[in-house]
């Protein structure tokens, strides 16, 4: 294709993030992303409203030529980023909005001998909820058959996995992964504070046996390079705190916190006020609402809606404390 009468758009699911020294084009079908520059950024803006030949104008005096512009369309058609069309209208935009059906997706519970004596009245809370996925922690046990009756109750419920983290006390193995075959809502068991190197001894569902210590909260916060390319994850991100939407925490004492990081929205524990009431104050899900874009440096940062995010040690503005890019220089710093 020439430059000319025509259009040129970008595919729906492939969509721009500008960042303060360059921008990607996230492909949220196919789970990849593409640098581009700042003044193609600039320029896609207009695709939808101007010709091609209409944007060649329009930035001539910017210094854009019909051979660049041509090089940038060349890039992006050769990526399948985008294509050439008489009729932009026929190819609305997504629509950017996240709905769910639950006021819950996730939760951590820190594992205790308070929750022990209160399972059935925390399932049941949990389940009320909409709860779909649970996260176990346990800093100083092992695992126990206090575990299982707890996932045992999960079995009537709208939970519909598991990730365990507790002590290597020297179980045994075969036992351990004839355990978590029978109850196959459990898709991760994380055995942490062994003395010998890691080893996993089930990939599905996942059984791990690592030497990292785990005493507190301080493991949350770690992002790694990985990014998250996926649709739901960029219109979370777009609307909420991809950490902290619909999410909350209880500790081991049984209070009801947005994450394990953050301190308890109210000095009541599930037992005295239920969970779903705690959790419908406005005061607990006004954090929710705290998107990328109002994070310092990540409101800079071209990543900022494959990323995650995590408030363990920062302020509700701060940058996550473990992340080292630094989205001015382009690059991770040591
Ligand atoms: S600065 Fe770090 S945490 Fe923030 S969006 Fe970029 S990569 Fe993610």
């Amino acid at each position: 294709m020439k430059i000319g009468n025509n259009y040129f758009i970008l595919f729906q699911n492939c969509i721009p993030t500008k960042g303060i020294s360059r921008s990607i084009i996230a492909d949220y079908q196919r789970g990849t992303h593409y640098f581009i520059p700042n003044g193609l950024y600039d320029l896609i803006g207009d695709f939808r409203l101007l010709t091609t030949n209409q944007i060649v104008e329009k930035y001539f005096d910017q210094g854009l030529t019909q051979e660049m512009f041509l090089e940038y369309l060349e890039y992006l058609e050769e990526n399948e980023l985008g294509h050439y069309t008489d009729t932009p209208d026929s190819f609305p935009l997504i629509e950017e909005v996240f709905e769910t059906p639950s006021l819950i997706h996730d939760a951590i519970i820190e594992w205790s001998d308070y929750h022990k004596s209160h399972l059935s009245q925390l399932i049941k809370q949990i389940n009320d909820v909409g709860c779909k996925f649970l996260e176990i922690r346990s800093f100083s046990g092992g695992y126990t058959s206090d575990f299982e009756e707890f996932v045992k109750l999960m079995r009537s419920t709208k939970i519909r996995g598991v990730v365990i983290y507790c002590n290597y006390i020297d179980n045994d193995l075969q036992d351990l992964e004839n355990l978590v075959h029978e109850f196959q809502i459990i898709t991760n068991l994380f055995l942490h504070s062994c003395n010998v190197d890691p080893i996993t001894i089930s990939a599905k569902p996942e059984i791990v046996i690592t030497k990292t210590v785990l005493t507190n909260n301080n493991c949350c916060g770690y992002l790694g390079k990985e990014f998250n390319v996926n649709l739901p994850h960029y219109l979370e991100s777009r609307n909420f705190n991809p950490c902290l939407n619909k999410k909350f925490s209880i500790d081991e004492k049984g209070m009801i916190k947005n994450c394990p990081s953050i301190s308890a929205n109210s000095m009541q524990t599930y037992i005295e006020r239920s969970i779903i009431d705690q959790i419908k104050d406005a005061s607990f899900q006004q954090i929710w609402k705290t998107t990328k874009d109002q994070i310092d440096v990540c409101m800079h940062c071209e990543f900022r809606y494959i990323c995650g995010d995590c408030r363990s040690g920062v302020g509700i503005s701060q940058k996550p404390r473990h992340c080292k890019y630094n989205p001015l220089i382009m690059s991770y710093e040591n």
